[in-house]
């Protein structure tokens, strides 16, 4: 008998589980998704994709694009730009040289840099505040929307249902499994489910009286105008010094930041109200301040630059940055693929794999899911604080951790 699966939530990655599950034909497949796809908090991702060597899930993503393109017949604005990996001291420059072996090691097109070389990559760049840099040439971005609409393209091409303006309410379990869902369009009897609910996530499972070890953060990034126009080719860029990482956009200087103490939201459950469809929080300048003044070190003209757009989105992280992917609370049928640690949309693919053969209980999956097992805290989850103060520390101490 085939599986009647639901996935429940349609940003870039309930989109791509719903089409990597009908790639493999997993079963009868529906996707609910509350408002528009993308509508949550993949409308406004800054959309990067950057390989990092020891990092390889990120390597199937970059394969994954071609190949939802040519199912869908939709570009999604793929642009391999490359991007510099800015060292402002000699420890960071030599940080680099394992990753720059690694790519060696794969005939991946890359160059270690002096300050001079790496400025003439980027005319914003000032070589003055370099030891060196590593261009490492498997990066670029994407249009996270545009993404999200060829999944889903791809999806329905391959038979999945799409309800757009249809929210979960309630879950209905019977004997130990998932049984069906309430919905605002009416009761759907499923029996395997997949929570992509992105922030909601948490608050959704918490009917069941379960607690994902997952919560809502500030997130930042800024467009700035500066006195030049930045070429579409542009690489972009990361300091792990500054923690502040950037690329072109539309001619501007897009950058963001991966602060310490980041801000965890205050609605229950981490998440903003159910209604925070395409929506931003409020600019918060306090919090950004250092890592622009960070910024304009290494880029001068951002001292008199115009800023165009501060972009805070909330973003969900997990106390080790990892994503929770994979079967959940000891309930059969149950999934989840949420809290993407700001990577959701490079991580759209990995959660693709992970889900479908978690749900097809493949003897060979194609990665290891323990890093992402959604129950990896244990009842620590439970614990609002520690989890509060945990992922407080994630976005920074994680995005380091990634150039050590
Ligand atoms: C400032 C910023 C910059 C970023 N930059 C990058 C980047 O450069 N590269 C990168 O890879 N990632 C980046 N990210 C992260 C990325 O945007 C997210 O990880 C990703 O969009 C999360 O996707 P998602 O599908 O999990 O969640 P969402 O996009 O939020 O989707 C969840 C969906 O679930 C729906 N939903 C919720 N509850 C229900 C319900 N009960 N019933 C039905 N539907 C429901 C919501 O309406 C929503 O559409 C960035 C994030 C931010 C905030």
């Amino acid at each position: 008998m085939k599986r009647k699966i639901a996935v429940i939530g349609g940003g870039v990655v309930g989109t791509s589980v719903a089409w990597h599950l009908a790639q493999r034909d997993a079963g009868e497949i529906v996707l609910l998704e509350r408002d528009q796809l993308g509508s949550g908090t993949t409308w406004h991702s800054a959309g990067n994709i950057n390989w990092i060597p020891g990092h390889d899930a990120i390597l199937t993503m970059i394969e994954t694009i071609p190949e939802v393109e040519k199912e869908s017949d939709q570009e999604v604005g793929w642009l391999q730009t490359g991007r510099l990996f800015l060292a402002s001291k000699d420890a960071t420059l030599d940080s680099f040289r394992p990753m720059a072996a690694a790519a060696e090691a794969r005939r991946f097109v890359h160059a270690m840099l002096d300050p001079q070389e790496a400025a003439g990559r980027h005319p914003l760049l000032d070589a003055d505040a370099l030891a060196g840099a590593w261009f490492n040439g498997m990066s670029g971005r994407l249009n996270p929307a545009d993404i999200t609409a060829a999944y889903a393209k791809a999806a329905r091409r391959r038979g999945v249902t799409i309800s757009e303006g249809c929210s979960v309410t309630d879950i209905e379990l019977r004997n130990g499994r998932v049984a069906g869902l309430k919905t605002t369009n009416g009761d759907l009897a499923v029996d395997t489910m997949v929570v992509c609910c992105g922030l909601w996530s948490r608050r959704l499972l918490s009917k069941l009286g379960l607690l994902l070890p997952q919560w809502g953060c500030e997130h930042f990034y800024v467009i700035a105008r500066t006195n030049k126009r930045l070429d579409r080719s542009t690489p972009s860029f990361v300091s792990p010094d500054a923690a502040v990482y950037g690329r072109e956009e539309v001619g501007d200087l897009l950058f963001g930041c991966f602060d310490d103490n980041a801000i965890t939201l205050t609605g229950p459950h981490g998440a903003p109200p159910d209604d925070f469809s395409f929506s931003l929080l409020d600019d918060n300048w306090n919090q950004f301040a250092p890592y622009a003044e960070q910024a304009a070190w290494l880029f001068p003209s951002l001292q008199t630059a115009e800023i165009r757009r501060f972009v805070n989105g909330p973003e969900t992280f997990t106390p080790d940055g990892e994503p929770l992917l994979g079967a959940y609370g000891n309930i059969e049928g149950l999934h989840v693929a949420s809290a993407m640690n700001s990577g959701g949309v490079t991580y759209s693919a990995l959660a693709g794999h992970v889900i479908t053969d978690a749900i097809l209980e493949s003897p060979t999956p194609k990665f290891d899911p323990a890093p992402y097992a959604p129950d990896r805290f244990a009842t620590r989850a439970c614990d609002e604080v520690w989890l509060r103060e945990a992922v407080s520390q994630a976005p920074s101490s994680h995005y380091r951790s990634l150039y050590d």
